[in-house]
């Protein structure tokens, strides 16, 4: 990002000369909330309230798209400076209140300087004219470049590579997405269509969610995309965006969201969002994310002929957990992580051993002989190390899904499936569309099981070792001497 801000530039520059007279403002710098995981994602000092963000697509996918963000806020401290998560994109203005504001960029954070200083608890308006470049953020994610167009994968730590905002799922806001693109292609973001115009060659569609969302589980797609729809569980619009050519070729999976949805409901009741559907990237993703209203999928995952159907549906079923556990349920830290990707694998592993037959006990007995070797290779399931600072993705370790997934199975095994059950109902119930973590969770499990599970739980959160299963003394984990495969 370039310093176009004359103001901040006299700032800058003063900052790195020495012996000057104190300059009244300090040099930008990135500003956090204290992930322990991502140490400068987030802002302090306010709360966002709802994103309205508006892409120009040009039909060329290697081009920066010309975007406008509007963010409405709530300063919850007084503010002399607004940090704002932003990186490889240009700014060209910003404005707070309709005034001019000085910015700045500094690593991946837009510093804003507003006119004047915004009062605690007054509410604040901030839009950023920018481009959005799908190029530059490369390998690192955000835009996910397709065949047809782009989709968006920002997980965990990428949407500010796509938008300015405050980039951590401890602050959800709602959202609306304008995306103007040729007309002869489809652009769908989450939530539900709210407009659509078209004016000469090219046409807008608009978009919005009806409950708030995390920055990580944004959604845009824009390509030669058919819009699949049907009527799941209780009236339930569903909506699947597919590559155009293969509507036909992906109707077989497609129509089995209905039976996922009654599948989930009948173990953890109601699901919670307005609309759901399956986004089919023509993309080498090598992942599947929960984005909200619209999981994102790679194509070739529905196309391989060595996975049998039931593993392809568990795969489904894991995205679709998530929108319970992860989307409905944010986590307040990455290091929460684990309840995100244990509860979508436990579903997953049910789901493959309803309809495929493969034992939930065998699985996470062979979780448990690896369980040593993953927590001291990623750490415990509820302290996860870091993710090496050239691979963000390295967060997403064997740990924090079968892992966790384990916890999950202990849990079950101490305090009995109907407690188990009652538990998992009560989270997704008591959570609803806000933001909770893992000692929220010890709290409640301990509530519903009537007894303080902190110590049992403790040990298979933290603990550096596997803790013994209850039910299963003679399982083993970790050392190669056990005799046990990998
Ligand atoms: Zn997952």
């Amino acid at each position: 990002m370039s310093l176009t801000s004359p103001r901040l530039r006299a700032v800058l520059l003063a900052a790195t000369s020495a012996g000057l007279i104190a300059a009244a403002v300090p040099a930008p710098e990135p500003l956090g909330i204290g992930d322990p995981l991502f140490p400068h994602l987030g802002n302090p000092g306010y709360d966002v309230l709802a994103y309205d963000i508006a892409f120009t697509y040009t039909g060329d996918n290697r081009k920066p798209l010309d975007a406008l963000t509007k963010i409405d806020a709530r300063a919850t401290d007084r503010l002399e400076r607004i940090n704002l998560d932003f990186a490889y994109g240009t700014v060209r203005s910003v404005t707070v209140d309709g005034r001019p504001a000085d910015f700045a960029g500094t690593q991946e954070d837009l510093v804003v300087l507003p006119e004047r200083p915004v009062d605690a608890g007054s509410r604040l308006s901030i839009a950023v004219t920018h481009t959005s470049d799908p190029v530059a953020a490369g390998a690192k994610s955000g835009w996910v470049r397709t065949s047809d167009g782009l989709a968006m994968a920002n997980q965990a730590d990428a949407a500010h590579r796509v938008f300015p905002c405050n980039d951590h799922p401890a602050d959800k806001a709602h959202f609306t997405f304008r995306l103007t693109a040729p007309k002869d292609l489809v652009a769908v973001a989450n939530g539900r269509s709210v407009a659509h115009t078209a004016t000469g060659p090219a046409a807008t569609w608009t978009y919005r969610g009806a409950e708030p969302m995390a920055t990580e589980l944004a959604q845009v797609s824009i390509g030669r995309s058919a819009v699949v729809r049907r009527t799941g569980p209780h009236g339930l619009p569903l909506r699947d965006v597919v590559p155009a050519a293969d509507r036909e070729l992906m109707e077989p999976w497609l129509r089995r969201t209905p039976d996922h949805l009654r599948w989930m409901e009948d173990k953890v009741g109601r699901y919670p969002f307005e609309t759901y559907g399956l986004l089919v990237a023509d993309a080498a993703t090598g992942f599947e994310l929960e984005t909200q209203t619209l999981s994102l999928f790679e194509r070739g995952l529905f196309t391989r002929p060595d996975l049998p159907g039931w593993h392809v549906e568990s795969i489904m079923v894991h995205e679709l957990a998530h929108h319970w556990f992860g989307n409905s349920v944010t986590p307040r830290t990455w290091s929460d992580l684990w309840i995100n990707e244990g509860h979508a694998t436990w579903y997953e592993a049910l789901y493959a051993e309803e309809t495929g037959g493969v034992p939930l006990e065998r699985r996470m007995r062979d979780a448990y002989a690896a369980s040593d070797r993953w927590r001291a290779a990623g750490g415990p399931p509820a302290a996860p190390r870091p993710p090496a600072p050239d691979d963000r993705m390295s967060l997403f370790r064997p740990v924090v899904y079968d892992g966790s997934a384990l916890v999950l199975y202990a849990l079950r095994q101490e305090i009995g499936a109907t407690a188990f059950g009652e538990l998992q109902r009560r989270w997704v119930t008591d959570h609803a569309h806000a933001t909770a973590g893992t000692t929220d969770f010890v709290r409640l499990a301990s509530a519903v099981a009537g007894r303080d599970l902190t110590g049992f739980l403790h040990g298979w959160l933290h603990g550096e070792r596997t803790p013994p299963m209850p039910g299963h003394p003679d399982w083993r984990s970790g050392a190669p001497s056990d005799g046990k495969p990998a």
